[in-house]
């Protein structure tokens, strides 16, 4: 070994981990940081460093990712993921945690031309200038068609021994995981729910209604979701549903659980403003999922009751949020 220490972020992906391998074939000492938010989940990166038996951690990013989806200075990809301001506080904050931990460089899987967005050349530069990173930041799998970093200009990294990948083909990618003998490959592409459709248009719901935050965010992965008076009403879509929804929210300790009486029905779950009005509409919609005749009843966990007559389905269509 070198003595020389890099810090790696690790979404779980394959080039995160030949990037890993290419840094180890020349005796640096390679460790890794996952990011963990409602978006995207760390299990794939531990995964991905117990195949490479590497030092891993995961680090909470909720705050750093929610509060670029306001308004992130770079835009939005397709839906409501902001791609580039994402990669660049992840730089910035594994910035701050390699010099405080005394690493030499922090490193990225990240290819030109992998991806047409986010990882073209301007992108991967553009990243690189607003993280202020350009002093530190290695991307060994295409470092040969990048411009020359400070630590191979130092001596630091070899850089005859980085790569040259460049586009979207996996082949090279594929080639390497079998000659390192990976015992898992992992599946290319995302894992980010802020890259789907149906979550985007849900998330910006909650945006737009000023409800956004960590925890709603979670929230809202479950459940048929209804827009309410500055709240969001969730209610199961299976008794397997009922269940993780109750969880979740039992879990972060948020929103107000509803449970019809007397008939089988839907978990609700009132996220936001609790009011008279938003529970009687949310047992509404509630009751429209079940076969009461009459007016039903839902007990709060709270232990209060609101009763309200099935709402028609042409009136609950006008809150649904569609996935
Ligand atoms: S796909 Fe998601 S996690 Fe990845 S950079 Fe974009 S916003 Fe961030």
């Amino acid at each position: 070994m070198t003595g020389v220490r890099a810090l790696g972020a690790f979404s779980g992906g394959l080039d995160g981990m030949l990037a890993s391998k290419v840094l180890q074939d020349q005796g640096i000492c390679v460790e890794a940081i996952t990011f963990d938010s409602p978006f995207f989940d760390v299990q794939a990166g531990k995964s991905a460093a117990e195949v490479l038996n590497i030092p891993w951690r995961a680090v909470d990013f909720t705050e750093d990712i929610v509060n670029l989806l306001f308004d992130p200075p770079s835009g939005f990809g397709k839906n409501m993921n902001p791609c580039i301001d994402c990669h660049a506080t992840m730089f910035k904050r594994l910035k701050e945690i390699a010099l405080k931990e005394g690493f030499d460089f922090i490193f990225s899987g990240e290819v030109v031309g992998q991806r047409p967005m986010s990882q073209n050349r301007g992108s991967l530069n553009r990243v690189k200038n607003i993280s202020h990173t350009g002093d530190i930041l290695l991307r060994p799998l295409s470092a040969k068609i990048l411009d020359p970093t400070p630590m191979e200009e130092a001596g630091l990294v070899n850089r005859d021994r980085l790569l040259d990948l460049n586009g979207r083909g996996r082949t090279r990618q594929l080639k390497m995981a079998r000659e390192y003998g990976f015992s898992r490959i992992p599946s290319p592409g995302g894992g980010c729910l802020l890259t789907d459709p149906g979550y985007a248009n849900r998330l910006r719901s909650l945006r737009d209604s000023d409800l956004l935050s960590g925890d709603n965010a979670r929230m809202i992965r479950f459940g048929r979701m209804f827009m309410l008076d500055e709240a969001v009403g969730l209610v199961g879509r299976s008794a397997e549903e009922n269940h993780k929804m109750l969880e979740a929210a039992i879990g972060m300790g948020i929103g107000i659980q509803l449970d019809i009486q007397d008939v089988p029905g839907p978990l609700g779950i009132l996220v936001g403003r609790k009011t008279e009005n938003n529970l009687t509409l949310l047992t509404a919609i509630m009751a429209s999922y079940t076969k009461a005749e009459e007016q039903v009843t839902a007990l709060s966990h709270q232990n209060e009751t609101y009763t309200a007559e099935r709402m028609n389905i042409a009136e609950r269509d006008k809150y649904i949020v569609t996935l």
